[in-house]
């Protein structure tokens, strides 16, 4: 068959070079690719652009046998088989803009065993017909793309996704493979139990985007820090994200005023006004989009130098897209993320009033926490960031924290007080119980578990609860205590916090963010 140029060649290097046109695997792509290879099954977790494809298509020509690759979008789906057959791989696609010739071919290269990828989206696949036919012949791979999916906690639930574990098990328990950019635990574990029989390999990679500067600072003035750091940018084009249509639009107008060429975006415009701001953004030079949310997915431009955020993003899931908008070119890009009291007031809000279920609620209340704490992070911004994606850096150097410093002090004994509050209750409590221990107050829940009578009730009492809020954030930022994802609400302590409350390892505490009011000494951008 002419789209077939070879049989199985037995070094992936070899099929990276000579069939993909490929120097070197990216990382994290080697391991993945040898442990598909080895017959595992695998969840890899991998940001958009980091090359997820290559990880299921390199073993598909590694070994006989037809690989499925289930994709939810249908011109994705047609993107990619073009792709592989202009490199002279033999792949075609079961969807329904498919014209007759295309399907006649696709069928005849499965028949004569020619076939090696399959694309098809999930309704098609776990359709008794097309599960029946294709068990027919021998599918030895199924690579599932986009498999955040399957969880009804994520941004992007198809009920047809839900599906997909009963094809698994109706074509023989086949080797699964699973992809997505979606990274959190929840997410993670909801994949794991819809879609394997047994837990996966998984893998968490290139996450990192080192290029983007991180710096993040508490509220005192919008206007004038968001002009500041604007003023280090001046000609460069950029992103300024606000958190209502309101603040987007007096956001544009400010920052006119200022001098800077600024164009706002958000749901509220006409779509003519949005589709021409956005174009005249990706066209022309040193152009800043004043934008809400709306802004931006499926833009790709590379050069945007600067994202700032006016107001504290929804998530560190949604943080790390929007800055992720910067620096795509791989050259040095700066971003700013202002957050205040209110911010984190409004985001608890909108969860709690949310029709959403409470599993969900927990869940979005876990990732409101998860930012709240890098926002008061007390070491490098981008450890904190990555950790949370569960990817393990060394400090970065190119965040404030790392650059800057922080004026911190020995919050050990803190840390113990808090840690043991926890455990002398069982670790079965929420923050705001915890701190009422601790500065001794006779709530009604207190009264009610008796927790007045612990040793631990009042030993926090010179205090303030907003005090103790931050450094219940900061000492789970450090990884001393820890919230169980389906938990909500309940705080344990972890193994470096018991090293802590043994005393054979001190911590590290913020200053600046206990006093948030306080007037600020170093103002540098
Ligand atoms: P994802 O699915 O993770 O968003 P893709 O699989 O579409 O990403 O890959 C993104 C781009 O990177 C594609 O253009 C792909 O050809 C390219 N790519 C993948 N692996 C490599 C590699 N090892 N070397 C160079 N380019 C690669
Ligand atoms: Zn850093």
């Amino acid at each position: 068959h002419s789209a077939t140029k070879m049989l199985q060649p037995n070094d992936p290097l070899r099929l990276l070079n000579d069939i993909f046109g490929f120097e070197n695997f990216r990382s994290g792509q080697k391991e993945i690719i040898d442990t598909i290879i080895s017959g595992a099954d695998v969840l890899a977790i991998m940001p958009t652009g980091a090359g997820k494809s290559l990880c299921y298509q390199l073993p598909a020509l590694m070994r006989s046998g037809l690989t499925i690759v289930v994709s939810p979008l249908i011109a994705l789906m047609r993107d990619q088989v073009a792709q592989l057959r202009n490199n002279g791989i033999e792949a075609g696609s079961l969807n329904s803009t498919n014209n007759d010739e295309e399907n006649r071919r696709v069928r005849d290269a499965l028949r004569d065993g020619s076939l090696r990828l399959l694309y098809a989206s999930p309704e098609r696949l776990a359709s008794p017909e097309a599960t029946e036919w294709l068990s027919r012949f021998t599918v030895n791979l199924l690579a599932i793309d986009e498999a955040h999916c399957v969880s009804q906690w994520g941004h992007d639930f198809r009920p047809e996704y839900a599906l997909l574990g009963d094809v698994r098990r109706r074509l023989g328990n086949v080797q699964t493979v699973a992809f997505t950019a979606t990274a959190d635990e929840a997410t993670r574990a909801d994949i794991v139990n819809r879609l394997f029989e047994n837990p996966p390999n998984m893998f968490v990679h290139g996450f990192d985007r080192p290029n983007i500067r991180l710096a993040m600072r508490a509220k005192e003035n919008v206007r004038r820090q968001i002009r500041d750091f604007l003023e280090s940018h001046r000609g460069e084009s950029g992103i300024v994200y606000c958190a209502t249509r309101d603040a987007t639009d007096r956001m544009a107008a400010n920052l006119t005023d200022d001098g800077f060429h600024t164009l706002p975006y958000h749901a509220g415009m006409s779509s003519e006004e949005r589709a021409r701001n956005q174009d005249i953004f990706l066209k022309e030079d040193g152009v800043i989009i004043a934008a809400t949310v709306a802004f931006g997915m499926g833009i790709d431009k590379p050069d945007v130098r600067f994202v700032a955020h006016a107001a504290m993003p929804k998530s560190i899931e949604a943080y790390y897209q929007e800055i992720g908008r910067a620096g795509r070119d791989g050259e040095p890009a700066d971003t700013l993320t202002l957050y205040g009291l209110d911010d984190m007031r409004l985001r608890r809000q909108q969860i709690d009033q949310s029709e959403a279920p409470d599993e969900q609620k927990l869940v979005d209340r876990q990732r409101m926490n998860a930012l709240v704490a890098l926002c008061e992070a007390p070491g490098c911004r981008r450890q904190t960031l990555l950790a949370y994606f569960n990817e393990r850096i060394q400090p970065c150097g190119n965040c404030d924290l790392c650059q800057e410093g922080v004026s911190l002090f020995d919050g050990t004994e803190d840390a113990q007080k808090l840690m043991s509050a926890i455990l002398r209750t069982g670790e079965r409590f929420g923050t705001e119980h915890i701190i009422n221990i601790l500065i001794g107050e006779e709530t009604e829940a207190v009264l009610k578990y008796g927790h007045q009578n612990l040793k631990t009730f009042g030993v926090g009492s010179n205090r303030s609860k907003n005090d103790w809020r931050s450094l219940v954030r900061q000492i789970y930022a450090a990884g001393l205590i820890n919230l169980e994802i389906a938990d909500y609400g309940r705080w344990s302590v972890t193994e470096r916090g018991w090293l802590v409350l043994k005393g054979e390892e001190r911590i590290n505490l913020r200053v600046d963010v206990l006093q948030p009011k306080a007037p600020r000494k170093r103002q540098k951008f």
